[in-house]
């Protein structure tokens, strides 16, 4: 009779222990699933590197930085050659809100040329305002043209904009605005991408990593020096379909250098 009681009491502790072990499991796996970052609160950036495991938001080469013009290093564009092959037709294929930014998704077609490697353009988003600053100064938008290599390498390249005249371009691609967070539109039209950037192509390049989780590294930063010109209504049109303050804060930049491309 004392064996069996032993055993019972053996079984009810193995049975209650696994029991609890499933429950914490299940506890933690939900909580994982509702915690989502964000610009904002105790899910902002500053916790990204908690809330995203094994992503990079705590490495060593993050994105963004501010940009210091004195210490850059000038480079030709035979040591840091960039061709943007863009066709005068660049297709877009839909607009979305996810949530973060508003974003255009691109069909498969155009790309550029860094450092030999071809990467294809994938899609272009917004922050308001700007995530890059110059000398500390923060431009009220950043575009960022985000393209990927077939090795899923990235290259992306980001246009500042300060207030001034409208932009026809702007006028285009927001012209499927406004759009819900979560929502798609469908829109399959072309549009001449080229006269989205400065005219002075001046740029600053460094090492960094995408600015939203999984913070992956070894993206290739391409920054032109010169700010586009948009108009304010432009920019509160985009802000309206965004996060407040949709930036990340500055990331320190270690070991790095920033190069300063110029164009003769
Ligand atoms: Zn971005």
């Amino acid at each position: 009779m004392k064996k069996l009681g032993l055993l019972i009491a053996i079984i009810v502790a193995v049975t209650s222990t696994s029991c609890k072990n499933s429950t914490t499991k299940k506890e933690s796996h939900n909580s994982e699933k509702k915690v989502h970052w964000t610009y904002d609160g105790e899910t902002s950036p500053a916790h990204w590197a908690e809330i995203e495991k094994n992503s990079d938001c705590d490495g060593k080469k993050q994105s963004p930085i501010n940009i210091i013009d004195i210490n850059t290093k000038p480079t030709q564009q035979k040591e840091n050659p960039l061709a943007i092959l863009y066709s005068p037709t660049t297709a877009i294929s839909m607009a979305i809100n996810n949530g973060h930014s508003i974003q255009f998704n691109f069909e498969v077609g155009d790309s550029i040329q860094y450092h030999g490697a071809t990467y294809h353009l994938s899609q272009i988003h917004f922050h308001e305002p700007s995530e890059h600053t110059i000398d500390g100064i923060r431009y009220p938008l950043e575009i960022h043209l985000v393209h990927k290599s077939k090795q899923n390498g990235f290259t992306v390249m980001s246009v500042l904009a300060k207030e001034g005249q409208e932009s026809q371009l702007f006028e285009f691609l927001e012209s499927f605005l406004p759009i819900e967070a979560a929502k798609t539109k469908e829109i399959h039209q072309s549009l001449d991408l080229t006269t989205l950037f400065p005219e002075n192509k001046n740029f600053y390049s460094y090492n960094g990593s995408l600015t939203t989780p999984p913070c992956t590294e070894n993206v290739n930063w391409i920054i032109f020096k010169d700010p586009i010109i948009v108009s304010l209504e432009e920019v509160l049109k985009l802000k309206n379909n965004m996060p407040l303050d949709n930036y990340r804060n500055e990331q320190p930049i270690n070991d790095r250098s920033v190069s300063l491309n110029v164009h003769h």
